[in-house]
């Protein structure tokens, strides 16, 4: 993948070098409190190492490492991470998520591993539920394109239609869906929610979000790598956190072809809730709640009657 955030030349230290930088970069880590991992995350992405050659130092005596940027810019980026709190996917401008390296940009929540069992759970509801397999599939609120991309990639016949209200969110997942090769089977839409896709009214086989549902008074107690850097208009649910949820459940069943699927991520202590509305709406049947991999619950998903 492109990475346009660092100029085209490259610049070399000597393994030495830069080895000695990590050590002192290791020891700043520490005073801050923030994992060294994530010094060897910066360090894949910008020197080119691998895993085990940061573990074991290995890179300590290569004559020559290119870097994608100097030392001394090296560690200003580190400074951010440190100092500012900057994510280091930010810094980077790239987050792994599936098999893919996406770009990221404070312009899009950075993918979070846990999401990454959405696409498997639209994937297994797909084969259970004999959902129409080549059809349109929406994911509303792309970000990053994340979730559209995961979808296109696993439901081979689709059609996905991704949504975003942010312009800038938009670009950056327009440009993951070409990166990855995505562009022919992913179409992009600037508004909110379903609004630009009234002419599937009735059609959809799977909508998919991964919507804001942290609570606007929670919001302000994240960590400053959330709080500080990353788009709140992602995380802020409203009041309760189920406003936007909410408004998936009250207009899906317009957009759903029956026996379409309905799967959105939550946090944790809002399953019960979610199930509720989904249930008493009257248009959705065998609701399900999923768990994530930290065995949270996570996910709920439904059909449409
Ligand atoms: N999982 C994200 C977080 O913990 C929140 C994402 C969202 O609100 N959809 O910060």
């Amino acid at each position: 993948m492109t990475n346009d955030q660092f100029p085209k030349s490259f610049m070399f230290v000597s393994g030495l070098e830069l080895w000695r930088w990590v050590n002192q970069a290791k020891i700043d880590a520490i005073a801050s409190e923030i994992p060294q991992v994530e010094l060897d995350w910066l360090l894949q992405e910008l020197a080119g190492l691998d895993k085990l050659a940061l573990r074991l130092e290995s890179f300590k005596d290569l004559p020559k490492i290119q870097l994608k940027l100097s030392v001394s810019e090296l560690d200003r980026l580190w400074q951010r991470r440190l100092q500012e709190r900057v994510p280091v996917q930010y810094l980077t401008g790239v987050a792994h998520w599936r098999d893919f390296s996406l770009k990221v940009t404070p312009a899009v929540l950075i993918p979070r591993p846990e999401t990454e069992l959405l696409i498997d759970l639209a994937v297994d509801a797909l084969k259970s539920h004999s959902v129409n397999p080549t059809s349109d599939w929406v994911d509303l609120g792309t970000g990053s394109g994340a979730i559209a991309i995961g979808l296109a990639c696993a439901l081979k016949n689709t059609t996905i239609h991704a949504v975003d209200c942010s312009s800038e969110a938009l670009a950056v997942a327009r440009l993951n869906a070409e990166n990855l090769g995505f562009g022919s089977r992913i179409n992009f839409y600037q508004g909110l929610w379903w609004e630009p896709l009234e002419f599937l009214k009735g059609k959809v086989s799977g909508m998919v979000s991964n919507p804001p549902y942290i609570p606007s008074s929670t919001v302000l107690t994240l960590q400053p790598e959330v709080l500080k850097h990353e788009p709140h208009l992602a995380l802020d649910g409203g009041f309760d956190g189920l406003d936007c949820i909410r408004h998936l459940v009250e207009t899906a069943p317009d957009y759903l072809e029956s026996g379409g699927v309905w799967l959105v991520e939550m946090m944790a202590g809002q399953e019960t809730a979610v199930a509720d509305m989904l249930q008493s709406h009257g248009s959705y049947c065998d609701v399900q709640i999923f768990a994530d991999l930290a065995g949270i619950d996570r996910f709920a998903l439904a059909y449409r009657l």
